[in-house]
């Protein structure tokens, strides 16, 4: 029996219509089908696209404001225009028809065309295999969305709790056509930026294809370069040594690419993003709301499909996601738990409001960290479920060992090289300690290693070369490849809070009968209460602190973390034991602002809690703006009568407020700074000196360097408000609130990212001095 071409038997009986992107049970219906209105007309469509195609020419480099008619007319000279389409904005391509193969030809073989001045690039159109986009509502995105009401409703019909996790991901997963839809639309992008990209490649990433999908969520693709800048080179180079190397294994390249007019090597990310935006505006069918976000974290140009109502992102140097999505897709193969879970808690949490941003940045979780953590939990299992980064390491093989950007990213790409686990917890229990561990979780002194999979203290942390760089946040979850990334540094604390709120809410449900037990009367049960919404507004927006707004704070890790394991037993549980932590961070950020960094520091005016702060800190003789001193050493046990009184004795919070001007660019090449100043007092500057005294002698290198002995003028001038809160050992934190006080501001983002890294570490290598040298925590104990 001889099957049509586009015919496929199907390995369990019928057959697939590739034409027509259906299945059919047997050969009778399949007949049916191929002698029906749908296969026919599409066929039909497809050889008359054929033929289309096979006598057009694409057209690029015209002026932005040519239209249709002057190249129906310059073109019409060489034969009989059957057709042009220009790209919709019409400013960069266009595809005329031609009547036949012999215009065609004329066409092609005229050496240089010109029009209005300007060389036009003409090839033929490429060939374009025929695809059928599924009509909309099949296909599209939006039209998969389920309601909460629905998904109760099927939640409630499994038989436990194990059937209701697994029933998640058969509802919220990608059906066949969705997934087939984004493939689509990622080979409809992937041909229109090879003709400008020659080279490229479109690679999907994220959630799309990391095994943890839903239902309308973003597209993410990162658009890799690489082969395209390697063909530029190469085209650019004289013609005498192009003919002595090998061919560049593209052959689809052409010369009729806007890369004739960027280079991408010398281009800036920003240069080049414009560019994609560009393409996508003017040349991709179906395509709006083009945005090219090209200052955020990770620059992106932003688009919506119109047919699909799909959103998507395309990045330029994101190597690293795309191989930590394979990561992802590895534990989620590695064990079929990982799914059920990682998908259950991420819609807990979008429930909860603790997770999602929908508007890209924000204080939330994302999913991806949502998703490290979940994994992180896995691997703290006893025994474990899921193996830790480094153990994966090992099972790589010669091919599969990389190196990304520095970071070591080696982990074996199947997952049958992957011991399954011995752990035998079901899916409901697992669930539940999820909440019960992340309930009590030491967030405060400590950072999640996916890596170790450990829980590692932030003094190990803040020794480490590779790690110390990490930017310390409310919530410090530490990528697993690029381990100076705290993939949860936007989390704000009063999410961090709800999240440890709301776990410790779900902790207790799951201990209830509501949870474990299908209901006989009706009523809701298992999962369908854990994601009830209504129970997110408890914590009001002032416990965000003084400056919640403009989102510059930088959390510092507790001073207790530096005690030995006696002077902190002394300590903890004391009514003293916040005032302890307030007073050895504002001493120790006194030093680090003024001696260190050479900021002048004075107390805010404007602060209400001047007459706490006043006594904090800075000596009453000395509270003006400019004014130095030097700390004495017993400036870490403060008299009482100096101690910071508390608002209230009930309070749980203390804070000061200091207002702050700063002359000269310190962050800028201070590394190199530093490097220089080790190399040329080498034989004296040994291991064991002071690294606050050099970090010191760095800022009067850069300062010196800056103004030379001349008066320095104000650079910046800003507020830092000192907030400690909490009231035992797990959740005394202390979080510094900045704000600029004066123009440009962006000058002051650029000095707070500096802040960012280097303040925890010399705020805590201050204080750990001050407080193991001498036994201080002993002395200022209550
Ligand atoms: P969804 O889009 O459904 O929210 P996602 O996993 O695709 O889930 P995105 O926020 O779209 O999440 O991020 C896409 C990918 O980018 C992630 O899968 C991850 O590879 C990478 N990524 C996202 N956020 C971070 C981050 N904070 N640090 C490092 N990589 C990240
Ligand atoms: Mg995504």
């Amino acid at each position: 029996m001889e099957l049509e071409a586009d015919v496929e038997p199907l390995p369990r009986g019928g057959f697939r219509c590739c034409l027509c992107m259906l299945q059919v049970a047997n050969r009778s219906s399949l007949d049916d089908h191929l002698r029906g209105k749908k296969h026919r007309k599409l066929a039909e469509v497809r050889a008359q696209r054929k033929s289309q195609e096979e006598k057009s020419i694409f057209v690029s480099g015209f002026r932005r404001e040519t239209s249709e008619l002057e190249l129906s007319d310059y073109f019409s000279s060489f034969g009989t225009i059957c057709s042009i389409v220009m790209d919709k904005e019409k400013g960069v391509y266009a595809i005329i028809e031609l009547q036949d193969q012999t215009v065609l030809q004329k066409v092609l073989s005229h050496p240089q065309h010109c029009m209005d001045g300007q060389k036009l690039r003409v090839k033929p159109r490429d060939k374009k295999e025929f695809k059928y986009i599924l009509p909309k509502k099949q296909g599209s995105a939006r039209g998969q969305e389920l309601s909460p009401e629905k998904l109760s409703q099927a939640l409630c019909l499994c038989s436990d709790v194990d059937e209701q996790l697994k029933q998640l991901v058969t509802l919220f997963q990608f059906s066949e056509n969705e997934r087939r839809l984004r493939d689509l639309l990622v080979t409809l992008l992937q041909e229109v930026f090879s003709e400008f990209f020659p080279g490229c490649e479109v690679l999907p990433f994220g959630s799309s294809v990391n095994s943890f999908e839903v239902h309308c969520c973003d597209l993410d693709l990162f658009l890799d370069l690489e082969h395209t800048k390697t063909f530029q080179a190469n085209a650019r180079k004289p013609q005498e040594e192009k003919q002595n190397e090998d061919k560049v294994p593209l052959d689809t390249l052409s010369e009729d690419s806007i890369l004739s007019d960027v280079d991408l090597e010398s281009a800036s990310t920003s240069e080049i993003l414009e560019l994609i935006a560009a393409v996508l505006r003017q040349c991709v069918p179906g395509v709006h709301g083009v945005q090219a976000l090209t200052s955020a974290r990770l620059p992106v140009v932003k688009f919506q499909h119109k047919e699909s109502a799909l959103q998507g992102d395309i990045s330029i140097n994101n190597r690293l996601a795309f191989c930590n999505t394979r990561l992802l897709q590895l534990y989620a193969e590695v064990d079929d738990r990982v799914r059920p879970l990682v998908y259950t808690l991420r819609y807990w949490a979008k429930q909860k409001e603790l997770a999602g941003n929908p508007f890209g940045g924000g204080p939330l979780l994302n999913n991806y960290a949502l998703t490290l953590l979940a994994l992180f939990f896995l691997q703290t299992r006893s025994p474990p479920v899921l193996p830790a980064v480094a153990q994966l390491k090992e099972l790589a093989d010669e091919g599969e060992k990389a190196i990304i950007d520095g970071w070591d990213c080696s982990f074996p790409r199947d997952s049958s090289k992957v011991e399954p686990s011995c752990n035998l917890e079901n899916l409901r229990s697992l669930l539940a300690e999820f909440f019960h561990v992340f309930a009590d979780f030491d967030f405060v002194s400590t950072v999640i290693s996916l890596r170790e999979g450990l829980a590692l203290p932030l003094t190990d942390i803040m020794a480490s070369e590779t790690s110390c760089m990490l930017k310390l946040g409310a919530l410090n979850i530490q990528d697993p490849f690029e381990l100076s990334h705290n993939v949860a540094g936007n989390v704000s604390e009063k999410i961090a809070l709800r999240f440890q709120n709301r776990c410790r809410d779900a902790a207790k449900y799951c201990r209830s009968l509501q949870y474990q037990r299908k209901s006989n009367k009706g009523k809701t049960w298992g999962l369908v209460r854990l994601f009830q919404r209504g129970d997110n507004t408890e914590i009001s927006t002032t416990e965000e602190g003084p400056a919640a707004g403009d989102g510059l704070v930088i959390y510092l890790p507790s001073p207790l973390l530096v005690l030995t394991e006696v002077q902190r037993r002394n300590l903890c549980g004391t009514e003293g034991m916040q005032q302890f932590c307030f007073q050895k961070v504002c001493t120790a950020l006194q030093f680090v602002l003024q001696d260190v960094l050479k900021c002048s520091v004075s107390l805010d005016e404007d602060d209400e809690n001047m007459a706490n702060a006043e006594q904090a800190v800075l000596q009453e003789e000395e509270p003006c703006v400019g004014a130095k001193r030097t700390l004495a050493e017993e400036g870490t046990s403060v008299p009482d009568s100096k101690r910071p009184r508390l608002e209230a004795e009930s309070s749980k919070e203390e804070r000061v407020s200091w207002h702050c001007t700063i002359c000269h660019r310190v962050w800028l090449g201070r590394r190199k700074m530093r490097r220089e100043l080790r190399r040329s007092a080498a034989p004296n500057l040994s291991q064991d000196v002071d690294s606050l005294q050099v970090e010191a002698e760095v800022t009067e290198a850069i300062a010196q360097q800056e103004h030379g002995s001349g008066p320095a003028q104000p650079l910046l001038t800003f507020r830092v408000s000192i907030v400690s809160t909490g009231a035992t050992s797990q959740d005394c934190r202390t979080s510094l609130y900045f704000t600029p006080l004066q123009e440009p501001v962006a000058l002051f983002q650029d000095f707070f990212h500096f802040l960012q890294v280097f303040l925890p570490k010399t705020v805590m290598k201050y204080i750990q001095k001050h407080t193991l040298d001498s036994p201080a925590g002993e002395r200022e104990s209550p």
